[in-house]
């Protein structure tokens, strides 16, 4: 439950209780009134009676008689609301137990929440201070646990957290304090020997294998892993939030591992997320500046030795630190969002450049996963074709196998629209994701690029060169031609042509190169346009083929 729910009802029961002590105060002092009375009235009333009965004289005053009654009655009334009180008692301190309850714990797993373990935290370190000891924070992310959710549905997914909950607790040791923060998120705190801290991996250790064993539930067995950062108390420069804000960055980095490992926080893990920060901050300020820019890499007939077109390559000519790598920003632009940003610039920017080449020459540029998750997408790149002037049938999408794992369905919607419009779609990276038959299938992909790690390596490793063969045999199966990236020298080059490969590309042909430098190449050979051709380019789109949003609703109607 949240905080501030919790601490409205805590308050509304405080009012109560006022309202109620108040009423019983009254009652009080009237039983307290009526005990008097009856003190003061009942020995002359009751002698009255007894001398009335035994035939004496002097018989009962009725008005006396009265209040005697009455002050019986009064007694009677204030003992039935003594016992009520009792009893109101015992629920008022159940409700206020059940309401503290429901303040500190997650409703869900009975665990406590992310306010508790706070204060739980300081308290664990105080008690370790005074016995020399120190305090060990575990920060736990269930990995791709949105994926349970999605494929069986968020009642499974309680199920799955119920389960976690309890094999966490089960495995941490005596005196442990241990929430859910939110989601797929837990944490503990236990105190340890900090001249042991192999007893802290230990645990670690354990609780990766107890939540990796299957959950078993209605039939279905489901298997969810666990990333886990640790950080551990240290006198000097911590305190809690410290502590929790270590162990987060350690779980990222856990993350970034592999995941379904554990990984100790240090220092240099703040400083690379102090350094990935202000790259987010340059690289904002870099968008819209242009710094940004398309590079392009030759792709080669491997049969002729023609060249064919290019990859479009982007790269960070940023004014403060040099050329950067898209294996350094793309992730980054990924993680905040900016990439769809990013590449609609650079896509345009090669556009206008790829217009003035020769038209026989095509370019090939590649769309991150998050990408396919725009619904858009399709409608925003033929966009940039009609106002570029770019033909869409010059143009060729590579997308990497993780890019279906998210929403499979939009993918192949967009990717549709794309192929609606004459846009050719290859597969990126084979052999390094999940190389799964069902993906190939998936969609309509005219091409697979055999990943450069198994090209670079096919004169020495036999093994490489058996996958390089089985991918080209797929790909003549199916249909599909077959490009080898990362072709470094002539040897490999012919080895590849043996092997059936039609197209290639890497450094023997010339690294990535800026618009200038290939402007310079493609002049040398005649493969430049003296003048733009952009009117006949922009009369070959056609802009009212249905794109991916159309395409869906069309599905979904
Ligand atoms: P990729 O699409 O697989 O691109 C091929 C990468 O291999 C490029 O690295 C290229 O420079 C490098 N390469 C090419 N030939 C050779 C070779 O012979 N030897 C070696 N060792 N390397 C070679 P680059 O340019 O650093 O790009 C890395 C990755 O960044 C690309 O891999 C692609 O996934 C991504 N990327 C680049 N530009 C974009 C972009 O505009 N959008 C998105 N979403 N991703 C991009
Ligand atoms: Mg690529
Ligand atoms: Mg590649």
């Amino acid at each position: 439950m949240a905080g501030p729910v919790a601490d409205e009802r805590v308050q509304t029961m405080k009012n109560v209780y006022k309202l109620s002590a108040r009423r019983d105060a009254l009652t009080g002092v009237i039983v307290i009134c009526a005990i008097l009375m009856f003190a003061s009235t009942g020995g002359t009333v009751l002698s009255d009676a007894i001398n009335s009965l035994s035939g004496q004289a002097g018989g009962s005053d009725n008005i006396l008689g009265s209040a005697l009654l009455l002050n019986i009655a009064l007694i009677l009334f204030g003992w039935r609301r003594y016992r009520d009180l009792s009893l109101e008692v015992e629920e008022r301190a159940a409700a206020e137990q059940r309401a503290h309850l429901l303040a500190i714990t997650d409703p869900l797993t009975g665990l406590l929440n992310r306010r508790t373990i706070e204060e739980k935290t300081t308290d664990l370190i105080d008690a370790a201070e005074r016995k020399h000891k120190s305090v060990a924070f575990l920060m736990l992310d269930l990995d791709n646990f949105k994926n349970i959710n999605d494929v069986y549905g968020h009642g499974a997914g309680d199920i799955v957290l119920k389960h976690v909950a309890s094999r966490i607790a089960s495995v941490l040791p005596p005196k442990n304090q241990l929430s859910r923060l939110g989601g797929d998120e837990f944490a503990c705190a236990f105190i340890f020997d900090p001249e042991q801290p192999e007893m802290v991996e230990r645990i670690a250790d354990d609780l990766i294998d107890t939540v990796a064993s299957p959950i078993v539930e209605n039939g279905i067995h489901l298997v969810v892993t666990t990333s886990i950062g640790m950080s551990r108390y240290d006198p000097a420069n911590n305190c809690v939030d410290a502590l929790m804000r270590q162990a987060d960055i350690a779980m990222y980095s856990a993350k970034k591992q592999g995941r379904n490992r554990h990984c100790w926080f240090d220092d240099t893990m703040e400083k690379e997320l102090q350094t990935r920060n202000s790259l987010e901050t340059e690289m904002r300020a870099g968008i819209p500046k242009g710094e940004f820019v398309p590079y392009y890499e030759q792709q080669i007939d491997l049969a002729t030795g023609k060249l064919e077109g290019f990859e479009m390559l982007c790269r960070w000519e940023s004014r403060t630190q040099g050329l950067i790598s898209p294996e350094i920003f793309i992730p980054i632009a990924e993680e905040t969002g900016m990439i769809g940003d990013l590449s609609l610039s650079v896509l345009r920017q090669s556009f206008d450049d790829a217009k003035h080449w020769d038209p026989s020459l095509t370019i090939s540029v590649n769309i991150s996963p998050i990408q396919l998750l725009d619904p858009w997408l399709a409608q925003k790149i033929v966009k940039l074709l009609v106002e570029t002037g770019f033909p869409a049938n010059r143009l060729e999408i590579e997308i990497t196998e993780s890019s279906l794992f998210e929403n499979l369905s939009l993918a192949q919607s967009i990717v549709g629209s794309l192929k609606n419009q004459g846009i050719k779609i290859a597969l990126d990276d084979f052999g390094t994701g999940y190389s799964s038959l069902a993906h190939l299938r998936a969609l309509p992909f005219d091409r697979i690029k055999i990943d450069r790690n198994f090209v670079t390596s096919i004169l020495k490793n036999p093994e490489s060169r058996a996958i390089v063969q089985a991918i080209n045999g797929l790909g003549e199966s199916l249909g599909m031609t077959i490009t080898a990236e990362g072709i470094e020298d002539k040897e490999t080059e012919n080895e590849l042509r043996s092997l059936g490969c039609t197209k290639g590309q890497g450094w023997y042909y010339g690294r990535p190169q800026s618009i200038h430098k290939t402007r310079e190449i493609l002049a040398e050979r005649n493969l430049l346009l003296t003048k733009p051709d952009a009117e006949i380019a922009a009369s070959q789109i056609d802009a009212s083929a249905p794109t991916g949003v159309e395409n869906m609703r069309q599905k979904t109607a």
